[in-house]
């Protein structure tokens, strides 16, 4: 739910907290309040998360069922609520001490999630290139425990990241590259929240090589998607954003819309961060307009300069006072944010060359705890080894014959899997993405296959074309969705009618071919009839029940002819023309070529 639809997520473990309560189960109690705080960090809602935070800590405190683990993964939580709140040089000493507690415990999946700490923290303060291998080692880690959500979320980031890594010239299609990969790890999982992320980065990726227009498109799909959601952060993002380009292509008046939509939605949400985005954008907006009344809004701007906020962004926000107050004539008041600009830049600094000295003593207790791993590990097997060497001779034979077998099982597995996974991408290569049927390649293999098969044996068989009727009329007024449901439906009609040795596939748009062996013509107005009538059946969401649309059909004799199943698909398009020119919603019929019509 995380990469969906965090606010379903939230909601859902508050309800699960209300039964843990109910049932007095602190444990589970205890776990969703670690949620619901995950969830809410991920919206930006500061003040849930630190509140559902705080109630994990009262819990813990008194019960007597709580162990390290439960306090490491409290500490982490709390880690992810509070980057970008608190100074970045203290959340990498948490991060520190935090990976220090749980190595002995082995928690590989506890530590996946204390790098992501560090991730957000490294990108926040502007280090680039700590962040990419933070990155880097978040995906391999995540993908090692099964975290999708932290694997997918690294790979936006490595896009995002990759126009700005130093040694990397910015190119889209780089970045591009990683969010591909990234929609590619979430294949067909519902994930529009992840979706929005990735638009969003998209966004940034094409403004950093300096294509704003692009940018600013994909900003908006970005605000859309997080509006369907009903994700205010990220409404208030996308408007920011796209704000931002759309001042950057000289279109102040937009810009200034979009900043003043944000505003109320993040004073609601109390967002520090994005307040001080927007009312940057405000100030900037105004200032290029040249409009007298940015007097009124240098007040507000000044309010939402909170001392949490990271220096770099309050350094941005004092530079676009400066130009503000030096429209208004306002120099000395001017020159004295442009100081304090400055200042705020020399800070920003700081904080990343002490996050950097943090991050190398974490590299060198790492390192140092490896040596001392590997000189265990070495030590242990020695002793293993001396320990066999006593008791060679006839165990030492039957070692090796359970060795081999191990091996041989080993190798039996690995073939199995391969054939397994050769099997999935197979199948995926032949199937129709939106509807699941045999894509076109598949159909007209499967027809191949049968006409092979019928005129070998002298048997039986159709093929049926099926053509929607004035589906580019039901795009048209109900929209491409309905139609893409329209198409679903058939095929979910198809299944109800068609026997099990039948072969239906989309071959493309909305034509569809059917295949069935061991049928004469003469069974096709009762096929076409079932057919019609289970379609009328299927529901389709955006249209009334019934829906109302049909389809009309063409069908072929296989026969004996040696026909090709080009030529048979040729006859078969000719009958479906002439269904079509009798008015639609009909089924035609063709004998062979040689028999008389
Ligand atoms: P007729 O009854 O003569 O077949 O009219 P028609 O409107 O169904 O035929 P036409 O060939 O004019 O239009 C087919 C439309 O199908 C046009 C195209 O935009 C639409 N289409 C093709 N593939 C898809 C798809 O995957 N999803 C959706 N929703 N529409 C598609
Ligand atoms: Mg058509
Ligand atoms: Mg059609």
């Amino acid at each position: 739910m995380a990469l969906d639809d965090p606010q379903g997520g939230l909601d859902w473990s508050q309800q699960k907290l209300a039964k843990a309560r109910a049932a007095q189960d602190v444990e589970t109690q205890f776990w969703m309040l670690l949620g619901s705080a995950r969830m809410a960090t991920t919206l930006e809602d500061a003040q849930r998360s630190a509140g559902y935070l705080a109630e994990a800590r009262r819990l813990l405190a008194t019960w007597p069922g709580a162990g390290p683990m439960h306090r490491l993964w409290l500490g982490t939580t709390q880690a992810l609520a509070d980057v970008r709140l608190v100074p970045t040089v203290e959340l990498m000493a948490r991060v520190l001490s935090l990976r220090r507690e749980a190595v002995p415990l082995g928690m590989p999946d506890l530590l996946c999630e204390v790098d992501s700490v560090e991730l957000w923290a490294l990108v926040d303060v502007g280090n680039n290139d700590d962040a990419w291998a933070a990155a880097e080692a978040i995906e391999r880690c995540a993908a090692e425990t099964g975290y999708l959500d932290l694997e997918v979320s690294a790979i936006t980031q490595l896009g995002s990241l990759s126009g700005r890594v130093s040694g990397k010239v910015p190119a889209v299609g780089q970045a591009e590259d990683y969010f591909q990969r990234a929609l590619a790890r979430l294949d067909k999982l519902p994930a529009r929240f992840q979706r929005s992320l990735i638009e969003f980065e998209l966004g940034g990726a094409l403004n950093a090589a300096r294509l704003p227009g692009s940018a600013r498109d994909h900003f908006l799909r970005a605000l859309a998607l997080s509006q369907d959601l009903g994700d205010k952060a990220g409404v208030a993002a996308g408007q920011i954003r796209a704000g931002e380009m759309m001042l950057l292509m000289g279109d102040a008046e937009s810009a200034l819309q979009m900043a003043r939509s944000a505003l109320p939605l993040m004073e609601a949400q109390g967002n520090q961060l994005r307040l001080t985005a927007a009312h940057m954008l405000v100030l900037k907006a105004m200032t290029a307009l040249k409009r007298p009344d940015v007097a009124a809004a240098l007040e507000p701007a000044r309010r939402a300069d909170a001392a949490n906020v990271p220096p770099a962004r309050r350094a941005e926000l004092a530079q676009a006072m400066a130009e503000a107050l030096a429209l208004l004539g306002q120099h000395a008041r001017a020159y004295a944010e442009l100081q304090r600009a400055n200042q705020l830049r020399g800070q920003s600094l700081e904080g990343q060359r002490d996050t950097q000295m943090l991050r190398l003593q974490a590299r060198y207790e790492t390192a140092r705890r490896d040596v001392e791993t590997t000189e265990l590990r070495r030590q242990t097997e020695t002793a293993q080894l001396a320990l066999q060497a006593r008791e060679a001779g006839q165990r030492a034979l039957w070692t090796a014959l359970g060795a081999a077998c191990l091996l041989l099982v080993g190798a039996v597995v690995m073939v199995v899997r391969g054939w397994r996974h050769r099997r999935q991408l197979a199948e995926l290569a032949l199937r129709d993405e939106l509807t699941g049927l045999p894509n076109r390649r598949a159909i007209r293999a499967a027809a191949q296959a049968q006409i092979e098969q019928a005129q070998r044996w002298q048997g039986p068989c159709v093929l049926a074309l099926i053509d929607i009727d004035h589906f580019k009329q039901v795009n048209d007024v109900h929209g491409h969705a309905t139609g893409d449901a329209v198409l679903k439906a058939l095929a979910k009609a198809s299944a109800h009618v068609l026997r099990s040795h039948d072969r239906f596939g989309r071959l493309g748009g909305e034509e569809f071919l059917l295949v069935i062996p061991g049928s004469a013509l003469a069974d096709m107005p009762a096929v076409f009839d079932r057919l019609r009538s289970a379609f009328s059946a299927v529901e389709v969401l955006g249209l009334p029940v019934p829906h109302g649309v049909r389809f009309s059909m063409g069908a072929v004799d296989v026969g004996t002819e040696g026909e090709s199943l080009d030529q048979l698909l040729d006859r078969a398009d000719h009958a479906l023309y002439e269904a079509k020119a009798a008015g639609r919603d009909q089924l035609v019929v063709r004998g062979p070529v040689s028999a008389p019509a």
